[in-house]
């Protein structure tokens, strides 16, 4: 395997209140972390500077969304140039709350990716399938074809980490097995090798989301193409620690 480093992000969605986030940011700057894991948490927006500011500087935050146009008429939505002017240089975006319940297309979402990584935002990219489309067999299709929609927008490859989130798996305590979960990263890195290019391939970090735990990250971390994790309700308790260490 070779040396990618191990990404751990935590999405906070859309919980938490100013003095649970303040915990959980204190819990954090207490916590001994794994120093060889490159940790982003991202809480609702409201909070991206204040967590910032409380924040220790080896941990970086992320917003759950931005916007794909610099400023402008764009009621409820936050740009990227805010997004810096917060010391705030992670976005999340895609994730499948998003494509499903706000309708976010595949195009949108690359368009955001491009935007977000033209002007110095990094990406964390979500991909995955629903339980349906995985039982008729189309997960490596649903996942490429999410994929594919990037690449023809951006070749902002090394600012970009690759979320796989079953939607199955995601908020349903249903953990995809280490076997599912390896087999779909590899399918990943094989069609970048002959889409994108083998460099591409070999660097760019392919992270697990969908009920990851303190209990199942060692086993799910051992994978060869497993980089890391994307950890939703975990990311709120102080297990999500463990999960930083799921390497040592
Ligand atoms: C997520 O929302 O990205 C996620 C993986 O959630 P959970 O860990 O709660 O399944």
């Amino acid at each position: 395997k070779m040396a990618r480093q191990f990404f751990v992000g935590g999405n906070f969605k859309m919980n938490g209140t100013l003095s649970s986030i303040k915990s959980i940011v204190s819990a954090l700057n207490d916590a001994k972390l794994d120093s060889n894991t490159e940790v982003v948490i991202a809480p609702p927006s409201l909070y991206l500077i204040p967590t910032r500011d409380h924040l220790r500087k080896d941990v970086e935050v992320a917003a759950q969304n931005v916007y794909d146009k610099p400023s402008g008429a764009f009621t409820g939505e936050i740009a990227v140039d805010q997004l810096k002017d917060a010391n705030v240089n992670w976005a999340i975006l895609g994730h499948s709350e998003r494509r499903t319940l706000m309708g976010e297309t595949d195009e949108f979402v690359a368009s955001k990716t491009a935007h977000a990584t033209d002007s110095g935002i990094k990406v964390i990219f979500c991909c995955g399938e629903s339980l349906e489309e995985r039982e008729a067999n189309q997960t490596v299709d649903v996942v490429t074809r999410q994929i594919a929609a990037v690449t023809k927008q951006t070749k902002n490859w090394d600012q970009i980490v690759i979320a796989y989130e079953p939607i199955w798996a995601i908020g349903t305590g249903k953990v995809a097995t280490s076997e599912q979960a390896q087999e779909v990263h590899a399918a990943i890195r094989e069609w970048l090798k002959k889409n994108v290019s083998e460099e591409v391939a070999e660097k760019v970090r392919v992270i697990y989301g969908g009920s990851v735990s303190a209990k199942n990250c060692k086993e799910l971390a051992q994978c060869a193409d497993i980089d890391g994790f994307l950890v939703g309700g975990a990311s709120l308790k102080p297990e999500f620690a463990d999960i930083i260490n799921a390497k040592i």
